[in-house]
């Protein structure tokens, strides 16, 4: 990620579409920062005795809307500058959504694969600690992102129940079903990726049985999205994770590779079946499709690799899978990009189901939940492609319009200056 900027990139985007609508400085100049940056030391006891001080973010972008929203990431490569612009996707992709939350994001720079289970445990509930004073239910809401999960957000919910002297659910989305989770949750960022690549194809006239998919990652997003298109009869002819990626031209058999993954121990490098040839993630990219799905890290299809990109559509289920440059070569190409503030925000929709269904403390059904979601994006689509006729721009553009109008229209509302 040499020359790559992740908040830079979101800026970019963001001038771009204040500037299309006219928007006066005063009115985005707020979106263009951070209300919030706090990083934390985290301590931790090792099995072997010793202590390890690992470090952590937690960033709110916005609360012009309503309080921040927004998953913890552990991973190795997490810096303030990437929890800032996933911070800030987070309030845009609320806005887009229509959900009533602001932005937030957060992350532990580890690698939580060489961490015992005691040992994840310690860093999760420390880190929750640490970041305490500045998240709740009407505050900031974390949840899920890379390499967190139903687990850790039970530890981080534990912990703050704890610290405020009470049952509080509503702290974190992303729970297991078990302890205030909600139906669908875990997999509703793949569903709603099923559903807008559903959306797309009959605005665009297309049949979506039979039609090619490659997916970049397989997990909560990636494995889930190739799960439920080869359910729906798509064909996922790449699938990739870390390690690298499975390519058939007359498609994968997704369960039995989903069920060769599912309890870690193995990564698809080592998959073998007749008829499937091993490629790696550049390949994947680049590789025959009609569809392309990068559900795994930001900064992806890049300026290098943008003219090489067969699919006719890209939906992005990862935040910032496409640089700023490489957005302007696929446009000339004409290929068709769902940008990951709407793409990818059937997560946060389920994770505020979740948060309503705490705070009422009344569960509905995975179909209720289904059927909401589908309202949802099916709306967020429509006008996200009613802003992209009016202004005759790309649908990333129209979409960051729709967002920056609701955010200054609510910041707008409360004023700036007191
Ligand atoms: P995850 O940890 O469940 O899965 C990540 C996948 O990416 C894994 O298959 C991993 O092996 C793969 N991967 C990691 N590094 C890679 C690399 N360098 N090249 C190729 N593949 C690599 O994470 P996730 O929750 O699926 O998140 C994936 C992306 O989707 C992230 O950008 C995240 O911010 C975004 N996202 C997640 C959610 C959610 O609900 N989990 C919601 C919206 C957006």
């Amino acid at each position: 990620m040499a020359n790559y900027d992740p908040y830079n990139n979101m800026l970019t985007v963001l001038e771009g579409a204040a500037k299309t609508m006219g928007l006066p400085p005063d009115d985005w100049e707020t979106i263009k920062y951070p209300e919030r940056e706090l990083k934390v030391s985290v301590p931790v006891q090792m099995d072997d005795g010793s202590v390890k001080v690992f470090e952590g973010y937690r960033v709110q972008h916005s609360t012009a809307r309503g309080p921040a929203k927004g998953g913890l990431r552990f991973h190795p490569d997490v810096d303030m500058e990437e929890v800032k612009a996933l911070a800030a996707w987070m309030s845009l992709k609320c806005a887009v959504v229509g959900v009533p939350f602001g932005g937030g994001k957060g992350g532990v720079v580890v690698d939580p694969r060489t961490l015992s289970q005691g040992e994840l445990e310690r860093l999760s509930r420390k880190f929750a600690q640490r970041i305490a004073p500045i998240i709740g239910p009407e505050a900031d809401i974390p949840a899920p992102d890379v390499n967190t999960n139903g687990q850790i957000m039970v530890w981080i919910m534990d912990t703050y129940s704890h610290l405020v002297g009470r049952h509080c659910p509503g702290v974190i989305t992303g729970k297991p079903v078990e302890l205030g989770g909600s139906q669908g949750r875990t997999e509703a960022t793949g569903r709603g990726l099923l559903m807008l690549t559903q959306r797309l194809l009959a605005q665009q006239g297309l049949p979506g049985k039979g039609m090619k998919v490659a997916v970049q990652g397989s997990g909560n997003v990636g494995g889930i999205a190739a799960k439920l298109l080869f359910e729906n009869g798509f064909h996922i002819v790449a699938l990739s994770d870390a390690s690298g990626g499975l390519y058939c031209e007359q498609g994968l058999n997704i369960p039995d590779i989903l069920a060769f993954i599912a309890d870690r121990s193995h990564t698809l490098s080592e998959y073998q079946a007749a008829d499937v040839r091993h490629l790696t993630n550049a390949q994947l990219l680049a590789c025959p499709c009609d569809i392309l799905i990068p559900a795994a890290l930001e900064n992806q299809i890049t300026a290098e690799n943008a003219g090489d990109i067969q699919a006719k559509f890209i939906l992005e289920g990862a935040n910032g899978p496409t640089t700023v440059e490489a957005d302007e070569i696929l446009e000339k190409r004409g290929i068709l990009c769902v940008p990951d503030i709407l793409a990818n925000a059937g997560g946060v929709t389920v994770s505020y189901f979740e948060w309503v269904q705490n705070t009422q403390n009344y569960y509905w059904t995975e179909t209720d939940v289904n059927q909401k979601l589908q309202a949802v994006m099916d709306q967020a689509f429509d006008d996200m492609t009613a802003v992209a006729e009016k202004y005759d721009c790309p649908l990333r553009k129209a979409a960051y319009i729709l967002a920056v109008e609701r955010i200054s229209a609510a910041q707008k509302l409360r004023g700036y200056g007191v």
